[in-house]
């Protein structure tokens, strides 16, 4: 249970069935608040509900595209209440040199992680403002900061998410909202998993090396970031202590980036 004195919200995770997303949405409800699951197939989302349901929490679930408008409409037309918090989370990552990156597949990651938080955080910021209040809150990553060779559409969408939030941070300045993006290094998660045979093959060395050569190498702490903590974070952020905070990025690296 995690909690700094902050009201019970609802809170809207995108990408939600797996990874980060799901454990958020447990940790978060845990907590207290009402917390929306979406992702792209209902069924997914219904299984992590059901969790919830079941250790006392409270939770609905929603299928969402975020690379859909009609879908983003539709679901937020069937929502039970307002949403309050958004954490626009749903990701997917693509690792291929650059001349053999498919381009509809780099269009893809950039529609997820780029274009559909801005098009749902554009169709929730109105009610948010109506209510006097809001929190948006991106997964984005280390790679909002740093590059990595072969993810070149990951890297885009990442360091375009903080210019994104940057500028509805300062839109959203009279009125009690913040947006601000997350962003770790390493969670092993399903993403990550399926990362280790590709950066296996492009760079020919044994997938048992890739966890310690190229994933926890670059962090002097040396272990991947938990879900608990991000969930800890977000829910600071959520909380009344952290309503100026705003526009940032909140580096969870083992300290990779201060070398
Ligand atoms: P994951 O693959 O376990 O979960 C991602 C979820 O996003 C999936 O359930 C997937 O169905 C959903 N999704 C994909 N496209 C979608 C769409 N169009 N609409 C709605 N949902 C969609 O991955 P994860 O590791 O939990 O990643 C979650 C977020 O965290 C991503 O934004 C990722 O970039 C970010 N992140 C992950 C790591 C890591 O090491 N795992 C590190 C930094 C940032």
């Amino acid at each position: 249970m995690i909690g700094y004195g902050s009201s019970m919200r609802t809170v809207l995770i995108t990408g939600a069935a797996s990874g980060i997303g799901a454990g958020l949405a447990t940790e978060l409800a845990q907590s207290g608040h009402h917390v929306i699951v979406s992702d792209l197939e209902r069924g997914a989302v219904e299984a992590v509900v059901r969790g919830i349901l079941a250790s006392g929490g409270s939770a609905e679930a929603v299928q969402l595209d975020v690379a859909s408008t009609g879908s983003v409409t539709a679901a937020l037309a069937g929502l039970s209440r307002p949403v309050e918090v958004l954490i626009n989370n749903a990701g997917l990552q693509h690792v291929a040199a650059l001349e053999e990156f498919p381009m509809d597949r780099w269009e893809l990651l950039v529609q997820v992680m780029l274009i559909g938080v801005a098009r749902l955080t554009r169709a929730v910021l109105p009610g948010m403002r109506e209510r006097g209040f809001g929190r948006v809150i991106n997964i984005g990553s280390i790679h909002s900061l740093v590059a990595s060779p072969y993810k070149s559409a990951y890297v885009a969408a990442k360091h375009g998410l903080v210019g994104f939030s940057r500028s509805i941070a300062l839109e959203t300045a009279d009125v009690d909202i913040t947006v601000n993006t997350i962003c770790p290094s390493y969670v092993k998660t399903p993403l990550v998993d399926r990362q280790i045979c590709d950066q296996a093959r492009i760079r020919e060395i044994p997938e048992s090396d890739v966890v310690k050569q190229v994933m926890l190498k670059p962090m002097p702490k040396g272990v991947f970031i938990g879900i608990d903590e991000l969930a800890g974070i977000t829910s600071f952020l959520i909380s009344p202590p952290a309503r100026n905070i705003t526009g940032q990025m909140i580096v969870v690296d083992g300290g990779w980036t201060v070398q």
